[in-house]
């Protein structure tokens, strides 16, 4: 059996916890690597690293800094089969999604690369008498992701992108589930020419989380994972201390309003829906049609959409999505399916029974459909993470901008419209940090920011763009004066009263 180990001072170091993390494929439901998961003395070791790097990363000039990040990118490019191969064997998604997941952590890379612009701090020019201020960005010292199972790629490069490129030094915690890919990074920023111990990753489940959450020498935690998990980890993180952004699980509504072009609003119902098996917290699970007839009309293209839908291994370039990661989750995702129909939703296509020719083992589930959900229903309230669409009727606007107002998730939504009052107007009022106007998965660009609202997000600054500059440094003001000479005669007297500008 391969063992997955830690990668702390520039090179893999085998674990000696005894304790081990199973990875499966998912395409065949087989083990196919035990990872290894950390005591806290491990994670102390990757800290200590991180901290005797930081005296001289953070010296190293922010150009400089950057050039690394242009190599890694370099490598990661040159790498990307690779790496996409690596992400779709654990992770089960279709090998071109792999790529897309690593394509979005890279565009974060590329931000980064301007980071000599994106410190560079502010200066004010004679604010009183031969004074002068300004400020710095300066970078916290050892900082920590942990990240979810579901962008093994994109997500460890938002966060240690920006932090490394500020001057920071960072210890990953990958999810145990796709461990490999975050190692394989590791390696490549070395490569690239980071220094051992900027970058390092340890592998674990909540005995690494808390060493991280109470480590002294850990500034900054930035956290991303399932609801309860991230409030955990920002009551936790900063209890401790530690400036902590933690998001969490979503529920993202489409909302459909009845002048909607419906060919394409249905084309991107069913990919934000089921792509990556519903896995991604941007997915779209719930489609909310205003007006009985929109709903009828909507329920019967997405049927038929959803028949030509290809399920199949992640390697299958034919596939459209494959399986989910674990049978536990599979589990999890069928029995949410269960609740909806005991709840009373109507089942319109049910994919528990899916199996695939040959892979009887593996993890898949097929589309599945709900119609006539209703906000009581338990199965709409919290996260399912699978490929299933909930249709949540609605009679008017004012009822499907309440739905995701209320929800208790506040990730994503969007609306689909020609209607750019009604648009605009929902923009405005609707209660969720990410929307999207007929775009189905509104994840910002990299030089904006990323982040949900309400049990969708704890911590008040966002993901990458300047809010991941913000997270990753602290400000420091000087204000200057170099007075006159005492053979000038210009010595003052002490003042006792507060300095002003007057
Ligand atoms: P998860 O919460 O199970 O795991 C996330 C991380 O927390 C992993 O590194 C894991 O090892 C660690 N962890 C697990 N149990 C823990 C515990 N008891 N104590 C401390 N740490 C623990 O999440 P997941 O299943 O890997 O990922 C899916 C979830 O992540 C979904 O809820 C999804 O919506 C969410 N997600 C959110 C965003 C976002 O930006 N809001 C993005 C991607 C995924």
């Amino acid at each position: 059996m391969r063992d997955i180990d830690h990668f702390i001072s520039g090179g893999r170091v085998a674990g000696a916890s005894g304790r081990f993390g199973e990875v499966f494929d998912p395409n065949t439901g087989s083990v196919q690597a035990r990872v290894q998961l950390a005591t806290e003395q491990e994670v102390d070791r990757a800290v200590q690293a991180a901290q005797s790097a930081f005296a001289t990363w953070r010296e190293v000039n922010p150009q400089r800094r950057a050039r690394v990040m242009f190599e890694f990118k370099r490598l990661v490019e040159a790498n990307m089969n690779e790496l996409a191969e690596r992400l779709s064997a654990e992770h089960g998604k279709v090998i071109a999604d792999s790529k897309g997941d690593i394509q979005r952590g890279l565009e974060v890379i590329e931000f980064s690369c301007g980071i000599p612009h994106a410190l560079k701090g502010e200066y004010t020019v004679g604010a009183g008498p031969g004074i002068d201020v300004y400020s710095m960005r300066v970078p916290l010292g050892v900082c920590a992701g942990i990240t979810p199972f579901n962008f093994p790629a994109m997500i460890p490069m938002w966060m240690f992108g920006t932090a490394i490129a500020a001057g920071n030094t960072f210890i990953l915690k990958p999810s145990e589930r796709d461990p490999s890919v975050p190692v394989r990074l590791a390696e490549l920023m070395m490569e690239a020419g980071a220094p051992e111990g900027v970058l390092n990753v340890v592998h674990g489940d909540k005995a690494a989380v808390d060493a991280i959450l109470t480590h002294p020498l850990i500034r900054a935690v930035s956290f991303v994972g399932s609801s309860d998990i991230a409030h955990y980890v920002y009551s936790t993180g900063t209890a401790h201390g530690k400036r902590v952004q933690a998001f969490g699980g979503a529920k993202n509504h489409g909302i459909v309003l009845p002048d909607a072009d419906m060919e394409t609003t249905v084309r991107d119902l069913v990919g934000a829906a089921y792509g990556s098996a519903g896995e991604r917290c941007m997915a779209l699970p719930v489609v909310v049609p205003v007006g009985q007839r929109t709903a009828d009309e909507l329920r019967e293209r997405l049927v038929s959409e959803i028949e030509t839908l290809k399920v199949g291994h992640s390697t299958d370039p034919e596939a459209q999505y494959g399986p989910v990661v674990t049978q536990q989750h599979r589990d999890r995702v069928v029995g949410w399916i269960d609740t909806a129909v005991e709840e009373g939703s109507e089942l319109v296509v049910d994919g528990r029974n899916f199996s695939l020719q040959g892979s009887e083992k593996g993890f898949f589930i097929g589309p599945t459909l709900l119609d006539r959900v209703k906000p009581e229903m338990r199965s709409y309230q919290e996260e399912i993470f699978g490929p299933v669409l909930q249709i949540v009727r609605a009679a008017d606007f004012e009822e499907a901008l309440s739905l995701p107002t209320k929800h208790q998730y506040g990730n994503g939504v969007a609306i689909f419209t020609r209607d750019g009052r009604a648009a605009r107007d929902f923009a405005a009022r609707v209660e969720v940090g990410m929307v999207g106007i007929n775009v189905p998965i509104p994840v910002p660009v990299a030089y904006h920011s990323f982040g949900g609202w309400k049990r969708s997000g704890f911590g008040d600054i966002n993901q990458h763009g300047m809010e991941g500059v913000r997270f990753w440094t602290k400000t420091k003001t000087v204000t200057q004066r170099f007075p006159e000479t005492a053979l000038e005669g210009g010595h003052q007297d002490s003042s006792f009263v507060i300095p002003t500008m007057r």
